[in-house]
């Protein structure tokens, strides 16, 4: 298995006097995992979560995604990281009103230079993937909360990203809906993609692969579920 995500010693400094809410991070996550990131408020997971977005640099120490150095690139060259290699999902789902859900996945791949009708073509293909072909022309208004992080979804794989990052996917969902996207993220990760998850939810925590914690900055437990299918194939442990 070859890694995707790569932290050494990663530390992220906010402030005067400085915050650590990064405070020395070493971490490996492989192609095909499916992990959580857990721990109380404050404890640095969307600091984390940014960082391997590559939405943030570090202070100190290396981050490598996709196999590449993001102290080494320019901002232009990290947003074509993110553009080919990352999805990005939020609990607010940070859908754009008074535009279609097919308009709203299409947007995903504007900097991928895709012409439009094919971007259409592919936003199609994300919404059915996501269960929401009976939905293309709908506007978010009038979506329900799951069907709204399902276009989310549809987003974030429309440009068949490796990697999906997720800000508590199921934060603003009642318990049903979030299930539904609980199950609809295991089933991306069984087709390849890499997912990972930051959550409030024991429960959902606690039915991934792999759940990572962290307190003031620091991962405290990384512990694995006994060994499962993963989506290779493979049985990992
Ligand atoms: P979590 O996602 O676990 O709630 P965060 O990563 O948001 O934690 O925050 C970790 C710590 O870093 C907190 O003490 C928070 O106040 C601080 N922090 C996060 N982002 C910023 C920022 N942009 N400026 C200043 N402090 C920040």
């Amino acid at each position: 298995m070859s890694a995707i995500i790569e932290l050494h010693g990663v530390e992220r400094a906010y402030g005067q006097p400085p915050v650590m809410a990064c405070a020395g991070v070493s971490l490996r996550i492989d192609e095909g995992e499916l992990v959580a990131i857990v721990g109380p408020s404050g404890s640095g997971k969307s600091t984390l979560l940014n960082l391997i977005g590559t939405l943030d640099r570090p202070s100190a120490g290396v981050a490598r995604i996709a196999g590449l150095d993001v102290h080494t690139l320019s901002d232009p060259q990290l947003s074509a990281l993110r553009a080919h290699r990352i999805g990005f999902v939020f609990q607010q789902f940070h859908l754009t009103e008074g535009m279609t859900a097919l308009d709203n996945v299409a947007d995903g791949m504007l900097y991928l230079g895709v012409p439009r009708a094919e971007r259409r073509e592919r936003a199609r293909r994300a919404l059915d993937r996501v269960g929401l072909a009976h939905r293309y022309r709908h506007p978010p208004n009038k979506l329900s909360g799951g069907e709204r992080q399902r276009v989310a979804i549809a987003r974030a794989v429309v440009s068949d990203p490796p990697l999906m990052l997720a800000d508590e996917p199921t934060g603003n969902l009642d318990s049903a809906s979030g299930a539904s996207i609980v199950a609809l993220l295991r089933e991306l990760n069984a087709q390849g993609t890499t997912v990972v998850v930051i959550t409030h939810d024991q429960n959902l925590a606690a039915s991934l692969d792999r759940q990572i914690a962290m307190r003031d900055g620091k991962i405290v437990a990384d512990s694995r579920q006994p060994a499962r299918e993963s989506a290779t194939g493979a049985v990992r442990r």
